[in-house]
């Protein structure tokens, strides 16, 4: 206890030798000046933990310090409750300092005065004057921000519903504003304080189970870091790993939220690279993704696009030893003292004193919110806005007709339009997203206006399930494409079923009702669909069931296996039945054949697949498939792009791809020689007309050497 006390009263005498190491003589002795005067008011008070009251606003002092800000708001932040709790005036402090001070002191007073007990109505007005602060000088709400974090570090003197409630108005207003600005080393530290006094069982339970997790192979995480360093040492290229610590608050966030299991958030190793420079972030992310598989569809360029409240790294997920995934971010020193500082981060950049707002994209958002605060006379119409701003886990999108649907943070069109109808959704085909045309895997953003168009014969496509996040959409996708294999298979049952008879000399609608029940009866099945399912499924050999089916004088001879007659049309658009393999990658205009997959329906492979030797040789059902005229849908496909080792050579490849109107699936990088490198992309195409076109496309840019297409 005594411990925790400690870290808690901070000196001035420490206060002024952190600050030695980045303000003047002078600016030091202003502070300095500031806390005489002070002391001096607040003589005589105590904190509830008895210690004198001074030590509160020095610790305040002490946590802005850190963010190294400017010494005039270290005099506003030692002089933050001398208004308040001193009588002190406002024209007192502009004698003894000056105006700028007088105005951030009295900024934090009136803030003090507000009580923001919840997100509810009542509380419209005391919002809007925060803002209206913030927007004046946002070194006022670094302050508050700073007050609360000391006041929370804390909290254990208080009464434990006060504390409660100072948590619960911690989580609703201040950690937003601390992740709104992106300063993330405050929001982190508010976010454990206040679940530990919000939730204090939730917190002890599950802190537990992550230091248990994280404890767990301490040798795995010792060996990925070695081999990390490894890598950065050859590659030559300076930079730092650290592995990251699990945060309690994140994890439960990510449980509630996102509804992950602990087992899947706790197993999940994360490191950080630090480098020199941007160029290195890219090449370092190059040489990980050489070290360990990168998984697809996880990295995250948050270089070039940087999130709302500035922040800026590269993110990925590999697969590690033993598979364990790893959790990658690579960033500069610069962007990560923005990780954790957010808009402070900007300060000691500046020279000229009382600069006020600086990072490009807080200062944008503090210019919206004043013009929205300017055209909205309506307090309740302006917390709308605001608050769509403050909570993030929410996207706000509209109708055309202006009605508003609220979906979770990264939601995508899918899952609007099945918030809007189960039909809707199902019936998809299109969407208009601001009055643009938009793919339906689109992320949402606030404020967008979204138009669904449907088709009375269009169906839910099982890859929407790769991006369908909200529960509704999946839940209704899935009870649909379950119904749909079993109709898919029914129908590619009783065509697989016709072409044999057909060979027979028999048409399928030449057979009686009659006949046909008594084979369903005969064969254990329910009805004549069951039959036709397990017929597509693969599970029952067409060509048995026709030779049962057909009376025997009505067979002339064996039917030798070879069909030259007629091969199955594939349409593309029975993906629940019929897959494509991966090993090869067909795509339309392919030569094709097909192979059953007992229980999962057919495989279509490229004829020059070279699996297809081995599926030869285990004696499997082949079947001729060929392409019908106008097939549908999305097709996967490798190729293989030899390249001259230059630097963005990969990042100029991927846009050209995506250009194209292709999207990548995958991508792997390994060196030849030194001098060049093969690039390895699995594509979605359309088909093959499509790929020569890419093909064309990528042979003209310059250091490309080779482009070939792998198959098998
Ligand atoms: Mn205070």
């Amino acid at each position: 206890m005594t411990g925790d006390v400690r870290i808690n009263r901070y000196l001035i005498s420490d206060l002024c030798d952190e600050l030695e190491t980045y303000l003047t003589q002078h600016q030091v002795s202003e502070v300095y000046r500031a806390y005489l005067f002070s002391a001096d008011a607040h003589a005589g008070q105590t904190r509830l933990s008895g210690e004198p009251y001074i030590y509160h606003p020095i610790a305040v002092a002490h946590i802005l310090a850190q963010m190294h800000m400017d010494h005039k708001c270290l005099m506003a932040a030692i002089l933050h409750d001398v208004i308040e709790d001193t009588g002190t005036g406002k024209a007192q402090l502009n004698q003894v300092f000056d105006q700028e001070i007088a105005d951030l002191v009295d900024g934090v007073s009136k803030l003090t005065h507000l009580t923001f007990a919840s997100k509810a109505e009542a509380q419209a007005e005391n919002f809007q004057k925060m803002m209206l602060a913030m927007t004046q000088d946002i070194r006022v709400i670094l302050i508050k921000l700073a007050d609360r974090l000391h006041n929370m570090r804390t909290l254990g003197v208080m009464r434990p519903a006060k504390a409660r409630r100072i948590a619960r108005e911690t989580i609703d207003i201040y950690i937003p504003i601390a992740n709104r600005l992106g300063i993330n080393n405050v929001r982190h530290e508010l976010e454990e304080l206040a679940m530990q006094a919000h939730w204090p069982w939730r917190h002890a339970i599950l802190q537990k189970a992550v230091m248990k997790c994280s404890g767990n192979r301490p040798e795995l995480v010792s060996n990925i870091t070695e081999m990390i360093t490894r890598r950065i040492q050859q590659e030559d290229l300076p930079g730092a790993v650290d592995g990251r610590k699990k945060r309690v608050y994140s994890t439960y966030r990510k449980m509630v939220v996102k509804r992950s299991r602990l087992i899947d958030l706790a197993d999940v190793f994360a490191f950080r690279i630090i480098v020199d420079t941007v160029d290195a972030c890219y090449r370092m992310l190059g040489a990980m993704h050489n070290l360990y598989r990168p998984m697809p569809g996880k990295f995250k360029d948050y270089i070039a696009i940087p999130k709302a409240n500035g922040y800026q790294s590269l993110h990925t997920i590999l697969f590690g030893p033993q598979g364990v995934p790893i959790e990658l971010q690579i960033r500069t020193r610069d962007m990560h003292r923005v990780a954790e500082q957010g808009i402070a981060a900007h300060w000691h950049y500046k020279d000229e004193p009382g600069g006020s707002v600086t990072s490009d994209a807080a200062a944008e958002w503090l210019r919206n919110l004043l013009e929205v605060q300017k055209s909205s006379g309506d307090s309740m119409e302006f917390l709308e806005h605001v608050k769509i701003d403050l909570f993030p886990d929410e996207v706000y999108v509209f109708t055309p007709r202006g009605k508003i649907i609220v979906l979770p943070r990264g939601a995508t069109i899918i899952d609007f339009a099945y918030a809007v109808h189960s039909d809707v959704g199902n019936q998809c085909v299109a969407a208009r997203l601001d009055r643009q045309l938009a793919p339906l895997r689109t992320r949402l953003n606030n404020g967008q206006t979204l138009e669904i168009l449907t088709k009375d014969d269009a169906k839910p496509n099982p890859a929407w399930l790769n991006f369908a996040i909200t529960g509704k959409a999946r839940a209704t996708i899935r009870a649909y494409l379950k119904r749909l294999e079993r109709q898919e298979a029914a129908e590619l049952g009783r065509r697989l079923l016709g072409r044999e008879l057909q060979e027979m000399g028999v048409s399928l609608d030449a057979i009686s009702k009659a006949e046909l029940q008594v084979m369903v009866s005969e064969l254990g099945h329910a009805d004549c669909d069951e039959l036709l399912q397990q017929i597509g499924l693969g599970n029952r050999a067409a060509r048995l069931v026709a030779r049962l089916l057909v009376v025997p004088e009505k067979q002339d001879e064996e039917t030798g296996l070879d069909s030259s007659q007629g091969s199955l049309v594939i349409k593309g658009s029975e993906r629940m039945v019929v897959n494509f393999a991966k090993c090869c990658g067909p795509i339309p205009g392919d030569p094709i054949v097909s192979i059953f997959n007992p229980g999962r329906g057919m495989v279509v492979h490229h004829q020059s697949c070279p699996n297809l030797g081995d599926f030869r040789r285990q004696g499997k059902d082949w079947l001729d498939v060929q392409w019908a005229d106008d097939v549908q849908g999305e097709f996967h496909t490798t190729i293989r792009i030899d390249v001259n080792n230059q630097r963005g050579m990969l990042a100029t490849v991927a846009a050209l791809i995506a250009e194209a109107g292709s999207n990548i699936e995958d991508v792997r990088s390994e060196e030849r020689d030194g001098l060049s490198s093969s690039l390895r992309f699995t594509l979605v195409v359309k088909d093959r007309k499509h790929l020569a076109t890419l093909f064309r496309w990528i042979r003209a840019i310059p250091n490309v050497l080779k482009v070939a297409r792998l198959i098998g």
